[in-house]
C-alpha cells in the first residue's frame, strides 16, 4: 500500500511540475524560484514618481536585463503564461501606491493589429491586463480600442517618425464610447519607451470625450528613446 501511495505521490508531483520558461528548470509555479528572484530585482523603487503630467505613467520595472528577456520570451517565444506573474506584480505595486481617481477606472490594453495577433496567437497587453485586473478587481475592456492598420515596427525610428507612424493607428469601439462617459480609462501596455504608442491611444480616446487617467506598464526604459525596441 505504502509503495502505491508513494508512486501516486510521485506521479502527482510530476503532473503538477512544469518547466520554467526562462531557464528550463522544473518548477511547480510558472517561474522557478531562481528566475523569480532575478526578475524581481528589476522592480523600480518609486514607480509612482512618473504619475503626473498630461499622461501619467506607472511602471513596475526597469526595462533591461532579466525583465527584457522575460518580456521577449512572452512575446516572441510563445510563453504567454509569463503574463500572469508580470501582470500580477504590476497590480500589487499599483495597489500599494493607491493612486485613486475621481471616476471609476476601466482597464484598456493597447491592442496589436489583427495580423500580428493571428501570428502570435495572443495580445500580450491583454494577457497582462487580465492578470492585472484579477488582482486589482478593476474591470477590463478588451475591445475598447482597435488597431486598424499595421504600423511598421517602431524599432530604429526617430521619435518624430514614431509619432507619425502611429497617428491614426487606433480606433475607438463605438459601443465602448457610448458606455464609458462615467469612467476613466487606465491604459495598459507591456513596455513604455517614448510614450508614442500610449499618447496616440489616449489622443483618440479623448477625441471621443473619454477621459484617460494614465498608463500602467510592466517595464519602462530608463533612457526614454535610446536603443529601445517598441515593437508590439
Ligand atoms: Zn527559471
Amino acid at each position: 500500500m505504502g509503495h502505491w501511495l508513494q508512486t501516486f505521490k510521485g506521479l502527482a508531483t510530476l503532473c503538477f511540475q512544469s518547466i520554467c520558461p526562462l531557464c528550463q528548470r522544473s518548477t511547480s509555479q510558472i517561474l522557478c524560484d531562481h528566475c523569480e528572484r532575478q526578475l524581481r530585482q528589476s522592480q523600480l523603487p518609486q514607480s509612482e514618481q512618473a504619475w503626473q503630467g498630461a499622461l501619467p505613467v506607472f511602471a513596475w520595472g526597469s526595462y533591461g536585463g532579466n525583465l527584457k528577456r522575460a518580456i521577449a520570451a512572452l512575446k516572441y517565444e510563445q510563453q504567454p503564461q509569463l503574463a500572469r506573474p508580470l501582470g500580477d506584480w504590476l497590480a500589487q505595486s499599483w495597489l500599494a501606491c493607491n493612486l485613486a481617481t475621481h471616476k471609476p477606472m476601466v482597464v484598456v490594453p493597447i491592442p496589436i493589429h489583427d495580423q500580428r495577433r493571428k501570428q502570435r496567437g495572443f495580445n500580450q497587453a491583454e494577457l497582462l491586463a487580465e492578470a492585472f485586473c484579477q488582482r486589482t478587481g478593476l474591470p477590463l475592456s478588451r475591445q475598447a480600442l482597435l488597431r486598424h492598420r499595421a504600423t511598421e515596427a517602431q524599432f530604429g525610428l526617430s521619435a518624430d517618425l514614431r509619432e507619425q507612424n502611429l497617428s491614426g493607428a487606433f480606433r475607438v469601439n463605438q459601443d465602448f464610447a457610448k458606455r464609458s462617459a462615467q469612467s476613466t480609462v487606465l491604459l495598459l501596455d507591456d513596455i513604455y519607451t517614448t510614450g508614442a504608442t500610449v499618447r496616440s491611444a489616449a489622443q483618440v480616446l479623448r477625441r471621443h470625450q473619454i477621459s484617460v487617467c494614465g498608463v500602467v506598464a510592466v517595464a519602462k526604459t530608463q533612457t526614454a528613446q535610446a536603443s529601445a525596441t517598441e515593437i508590439s
